[in-house]
């Protein structure tokens, strides 16, 4: 069934009217009319029932996307950059719905949802500006031919979104692919599926071709898989845990579709002994509570130099005591729940996991005062960590730090490699030289001194090891988005004239 848009949210509304998916330019209910439900998880109310997309509404998207491909691949940049700025233009002018969509959808507190949506339109502005910047090379052979590449869009691209920035992660992907002549099929998260839609409202108000971008909800392992697994999609890009990024790869590769993995962290935040220690507290309580901990980046391994430990604890427990946890509407939250009941569940079952490894230094419980409905949960600090503890060793994705000690570089080294995950480092000191030679022994994707994590459209972002593969953002993110031809043009009259090897016949 078609309808006329994706959703609308009233102001000081909890619930939006009707959800609808988009395919080939249209707002369409699943093709076997199954939904399921997304709740607010400041309360744990319902807040609409989703399309359910089975394969066939997955065919239905990726045979629209194709269609779409054959002229798109060759629609000339400046009118793919104009459609990307009108975008931009766009999500602008709907900023406050969209962002009182996400932090309904995804428990973002209303504040942190306004910036996040408030920097959209950098993105598809980056990419807007880049399409017809970058390019082929020309290559220098030997004899007398012109040898080029040309940097080709892949075709259809689908991109598996997690829920923790739900908006964000799918812009950072789509803009590069839109803006390099891909068209796009998205899978948002289950939780978090109606920032997509009302997005693609606007895709469509901007004036993209039908079929260029389209968006089908559902589950992982029905919709999600069906869209990895699709014979005509060239390109996926996945966002989302290192398990599940095993599952897309194994279905990429049968049939050979390129991938980028967009992978879970285990991310150290270090504490040198020079630090500032209320700088540095303030980067750790940001580096683990930002969005109740459920950031790919999060520093939830805190490496505390021992001759600051005493006064750095102290610190941070007076910090995290003046956390403003609640509601994510409410006027001065600075933390709000956790996702899901689901994820609730799982990190409360990492703090029992914890009590069990660790010592409990701070948290542990559920905030008082708040809906008994909602997934709220106290910022949680354990000491005395082994390192080969579950909680040091695991992605929880909450507000749960692990502190561990350090004398010297090579040890500090040694025990932040000795992870499966290599996404992220937070240093945080004065001495510069230090700091920088720690950095280039950390096997990670990206490093912060003295400051945490802000995500840019011009700064390459990914992950070493199990963290992942390619990158997105900046100029890296063109190769997951392009393919090489490769073209040779003999400039001679005659195939015969060449007399070098290169030329010989067989
Ligand atoms: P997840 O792996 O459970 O799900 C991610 C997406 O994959 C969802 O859309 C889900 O529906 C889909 N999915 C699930 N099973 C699938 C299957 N069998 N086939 C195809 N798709 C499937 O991850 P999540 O819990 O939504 O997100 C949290 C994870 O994402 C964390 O591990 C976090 O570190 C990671 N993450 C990484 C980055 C990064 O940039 N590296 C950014 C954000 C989140």
């Amino acid at each position: 069934m078609s309808l006329t848009h994706a959703l609308t949210l009233p102001p000081e509304a909890r619930t939006v009217d009707h959800v609808a998916m988009f395919v080939d330019g249209e707002f369409v209910t699943a093709a076997a009319g199954g939904t399921f439900p997304t709740v607010d998880p400041n309360t744990g109310d319902t807040i609409a029932q989703v399309p359910r997309a089975d394969g066939t509404d997955v065919d239905r998207a990726v045979a629209a996307a194709r269609r779409a491909a054959v002229e798109w691949q060759f629609t000339d940049t400046i009118a793919r950059s104009g459609l990307l700025r009108a975008l931009a233009g766009l999500v602008t002018e709907h900023a406050d719905e969209l962002a009182r969509i996400e932090a309904l959808d995804s428990g973002h507190y209303l504040a942190k949802a306004r910036e996040l949506v408030g920097a959209i339109p950098l993105w598809l502005d980056y990419w807007a500006g880049l399409a017809d910047k970058v390019g082929g090379r020309t290559i220098q052979v030997p004899g007398n031919k012109l040898s080029f590449t040309l940097l080709e869009p892949l075709g259809v691209t689908a991109h598996i979104v997690p829920w923790n920035y739900p908006l964000l992660v799918m812009v950072r992907s789509i803009a590069p692919a839109l803006a390099l002549g891909n068209t796009v099929v998205v899978k948002p998260a289950e939780d978090t599926s109606l920032s997509a839609l009302k997005f693609a409202e606007l895709v469509r108000a901007a004036g993209f071709p039908d079929g260029v971008f389209n968006v089908v909800t559902g589950y992982g392992a029905e919709a999600g898989a069906s869209l990895a697994a699709h014979p005509d999609v060239a390109g996926i890009t996945f966002t989302g845990s290192t398990e599940t990024g095993r599952t897309v790869s194994k279905l990429a590769a049968d049939h050979v579709a390129q991938i980028n993995l967009e992978l879970g962290g285990k991310s150290p935040t270090v504490v040198f002994p020079d630090a500032d220690l209320d700088d540095a507290v303030e980067a750790t309580v940001q580096g683990f509570c930002s969005h109740t901990g459920q950031v790919c980046v999060a520093g939830t391994r805190l490496f505390v130099h021992a001759d600051v430990r005493d006064e750095f604890l102290g610190k941070l427990t007076d910090r995290l005591r003046s956390t403003r946890i609640g509601d994510g509407f409410a006027e001065d939250t600075e933390m709000g729940p956790l996702v899901s009941q689901k994820q609730y569940d799982r990190v409360r079952e990492y703090i029992e996991i914890g009590k069990s490894e660790a010592t409990l230094h701070y948290g542990g419980g559920r905030p008082d005062g708040l809906d008994e409905g909602g997934y709220f949960i106290e910022p949680t600090v354990f000491v005395d960590v082994p390192h080969d503890a579950r909680i040091a060793r695991e992605e929880i994705f909450g507000p749960v730090a692990s502190v561990h000690l350090w004398t010297t570089e090579d040890e500090l080294v040694e025990a932040v490699n000795d992870s499966i995950y290599g996404l992220f480092a937070c240093l945080l000191g004065r001495d510069i030289k230090r700091l920088l030679s720690t950095a280039r022994r950390l096997q990670v994707g990206g490093v912060m001194i003295n400051d945490w994590f802000g995500e840019l459209p011009m700064t390459p972002h990914g992950g070493h090891k199990q963290s992942g593969t390619g990158r997105e953002e900046g100029l890296e993110a063109v190769h997951g988005y392009t393919q090489v031809k490769h073209v040779s043009i003999n400039l001679d009259d005659s195939l015969r004239a060449g007399t070098d090897w290169v030329n010989a016949p067989l």
